[in-house]
């Protein structure tokens, strides 16, 4: 398959990659002029996409997606199928959706350790016969592809995922906090939560303190993982979303004000998103 692919940073370097190791023929374009193993080079987004089967995308943000598909679609062929893998709001995917109808927004989750494993998680909407085009890219860039619905349904995942997951970790954090200042011994308290109805993947599988639970970024001085900034923007797309169709998300609000003061009024910015444990142990309470 002829496959155009524009962004190939941390995440789209890999999957261009995987993809181009997989067989495909792969044209890559980036405004930073990074490339990726075994990707042709091209000069333009639009140099990149000509005579592509499939186009994918993996961009920072929803503006920058618009912008990539107004340039794209004239020079696509008719039947080529349209693939967003960026984070961006559920309008930006049905924006372009109601441009290009062959098309999937698919974020996903994983991470960069993910995408260089090529065991993404990726989480699609779309009709039925543009998953179809997709589902083989995504067995061999990912492990697992659901398909969630029409244009935006993807989208919609990720942001309702990711809400739950900073929501989440700062509970857990906040739990560790209050348990090193009642004498509780850590490795305790995640004996009893891990098995107990408060467990949850912020604990179970990404504990937050240090030498407690499988390894983490806690055991690595908080070095990203999945960095603080990049859990704000995923909230603040929940809250967008949330104003959009006037849905109650008291907490997913909380923690998208919690992130924001860590990661711009104080020291979170390139801490993984768990480094919410130092920072609420070193508070007070009010
Ligand atoms: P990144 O900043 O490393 O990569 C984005 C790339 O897009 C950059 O290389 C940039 O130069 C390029 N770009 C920007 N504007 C462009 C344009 N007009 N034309 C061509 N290229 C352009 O970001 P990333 O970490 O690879 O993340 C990409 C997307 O994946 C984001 O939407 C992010 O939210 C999402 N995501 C990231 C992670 C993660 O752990 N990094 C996890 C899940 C989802």
């Amino acid at each position: 398959m002829k496959i155009g692919f524009i962004g190939l940073g941390n995440m789209g370097g890999h999957m261009a990659r995987n993809l181009a190791m997989a067989g495909h023929e792969v044209t890559g374009f980036d405004v930073a002029g990074v490339t990726a193993e075994g990707v042709a080079q091209a000069a333009s987004s639009a140099e990149a996409v000509a005579g592509a089967d499939v186009v994918i995308t993996m961009l920072p943000n929803g503006q920058i997606l618009r912008a990539v598909a107004t340039e794209v679609i004239p020079a696509m062929q008719a039947n080529a199928c349209f693939i967003d893998c960026s984070t961006v709001d559920v309008e930006s995917a049905r924006a372009v959706a109601a441009d290009w109808p062959l098309s999937v927004d698919a974020p996903v989750s994983g991470g960069i350790g993910g995408a260089d494993a090529g065991t993404l998680t990726f989480m699609a909407g779309g009709s039925e016969a543009a998953f179809a085009i997709a589902a083989p890219l995504f067995e061999i860039m990912g492990q697992k592809a659901v398909h969630c619905g029409e244009s935006g349904a993807g989208q919609a995942a990720k942001i309702c995922n990711n809400m739950i997951l900073g929501a989440t970790m700062i509970v857990t954090c906040e739990a560790f906090a209050l348990a090193d200042k009642l004498g509780l011994d850590r490795q305790k308290m995640f004996d009893v939560v891990s098995t107990s109805s408060g467990y949850a993947w912020t604990m179970n599988a990404y504990c937050p303190a240090k030498g407690i639970g499988p390894q983490s970024p806690a055991d690595n001085d908080y070095k990203p993982g999945f960095a603080a900034e990049l859990m704000l923007k995923d909230l603040r797309l929940s809250q967008q979303a949330a104003e959009a169709v006037d849905a109650a998300t008291p907490l997913g609000e909380h923690a998208t004000q919690e992130y924001a003061k860590f990661v711009e009024g104080e020291d979170g910015m390139g801490k993984d998103f768990s480094a919410m444990l130092p920072r609420l142990s070193a508070m007070k309470r009010g």
